[in-house]
């Protein structure tokens, strides 16, 4: 298959429209990462979804509308629910909420809940306007690698595998939307974003946070959200994370790059704008401004991607206070790192203890 790549023009639109009709899928843009969509009502389209990501089947779809009017063939809505929509729709919030019949198992990958999301991106709303369905969207990357922030990373994953991406430029959150389940008593946050617990809090009280957003999930425990317990945004190389005070990281990132070359191998450092000039002679590449968790987001995904590029094969990340938008940052970059971390502090006293 052909995969054109093209700008959002009103030819464009209304091409991705009607190959979105006929059961085709299309890749978008959307303010969180590009999308991958075919008509969520559509139980012969949905599994193409899965095909050409290669993502286990029993992970669930997020379905984009453009509309409130639409929620009523997919879900039940409740008070904190319709009172998150005012607030945050459009934007980058997902909830969770119980499902209608006409939602195919596919979508929900058999669940009795629907995950349900309207996109602020211009081009992302447009499209939803013009074919006028729900539209099943998980990020538009093959299964395990960074989700994509450009209509380029969504060509190097999908060519050949789809026959349409419009090219909206890059995203500007850089993160996938924030997720909160909304069926149960208290709404829970399954996937931090950049609609944090604070902003939620504000507006409908207490929310809790899933305990696997920093840490692996338990072999005993089940995952509130399935999605978690794939291995997700990782690079090929090892990505470890160094912890600690300031000054010992920057010089702990030194000296495990120092280490990393002397032992054969081709290491980097991931490290905050405030650090790239310290570090200029360890490969560095710069993740933003530590007091500046929306730019570290929105170079995450990008960064780990160049990594593949250049064939990094070991890579030493800083690491930021897991708050605010921060709490999405380390969650990404804790799972490309399978949540291997150092002590600093360690690492530069086994180095003054060597013999
Ligand atoms: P993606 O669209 O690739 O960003 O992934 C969507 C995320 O939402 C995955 O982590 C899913 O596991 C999660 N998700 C979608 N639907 C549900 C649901 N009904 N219950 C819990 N998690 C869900
Ligand atoms: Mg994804």
């Amino acid at each position: 298959m052909k995969t054109q790549v093209l700008k959002p023009t009103d030819e464009a639109l209304r091409l991705a429209a009607d190959l979105l009709r006929a059961g085709q899928l299309v890749a978008f843009p959307t303010e969180t990462v590009y999308g991958l969509g075919a008509n969520a009502l559509d139980s012969a389209a949905v599994p193409g979804i899965f095909a050409s990501k290669g993502r286990p089947a029993d992970n669930p779809l997020i379905v984009h509308i453009h509309d409130r009017k639409q929620l009523d063939g997919l879900c039940r809505t409740n008070d904190n629910a319709l009172k998150l929509m005012e607030a945050f729709w459009p934007g980058p919030l997902t909830l969770i909420m119980p499902r209608k019949p006409a939602v195919p198992d596919a979508v929900t990958a058999g669940l009795e809940t629907v995950a349900v999301r309207m996109p602020s991106h211009p081009v992302a709303a447009q499209l939803l306007k013009a074919c006028d369905l729900p539209i099943a969207a998980p990020s538009a990357n093959r299964s395990g690698k960074p989700s994509p922030t450009t209509a380029k990373h969504v060509f190097d994953d999908m060519d050949g595998r789809i026959p349409l991406i419009l090219d909206g430029g890059s995203c500007d959150v850089g993160l996938e939307s924030t997720v909160v389940d909304m069926s149960g008593d208290v709404p829970c946050i399954l996937r931090p974003g950049g609609v944090t617990k604070a902003m939620l809090e504000a507006v409908i009280g207490d929310v809790t946070v899933a305990g696997s957003v920093l840490r692996p999930l338990r072999p005993d425990e089940t995952a509130l959200s399935p999605g978690m317990r794939y291995k997700h945004y990782a690079p090929t190389g090892q990505v470890t994370l160094v912890e600690g005070d300031e000054d010992d990281v920057v010089a702990a990132l030194a000296l495990l790059h120092q280490q990393a070359v002397q032992s054969g191998q081709t290491p980097c450092v991931m490290c905050f704008t405030e650090h790239a000039a310290a570090l200029r002679d360890c490969h560095p590449h710069d993740i933003g401004s530590r007091d500046n968790p929306a730019e570290v987001a929105h170079r995450l995904f990008d960064t780990l991607r160049r990594l593949d590029d250049e064939g990094m094969d070991a890579i030493f990340s800083e690491v930021m206070p897991p708050e605010g938008v921060g709490l999405a940052v380390m969650n990404r970059l804790g799972r490309a790192a399978g949540f291997r971390s150092v002590q600093a502090r360690d690492v530069l006293r086994a180095e003054a203890t060597a013999p």
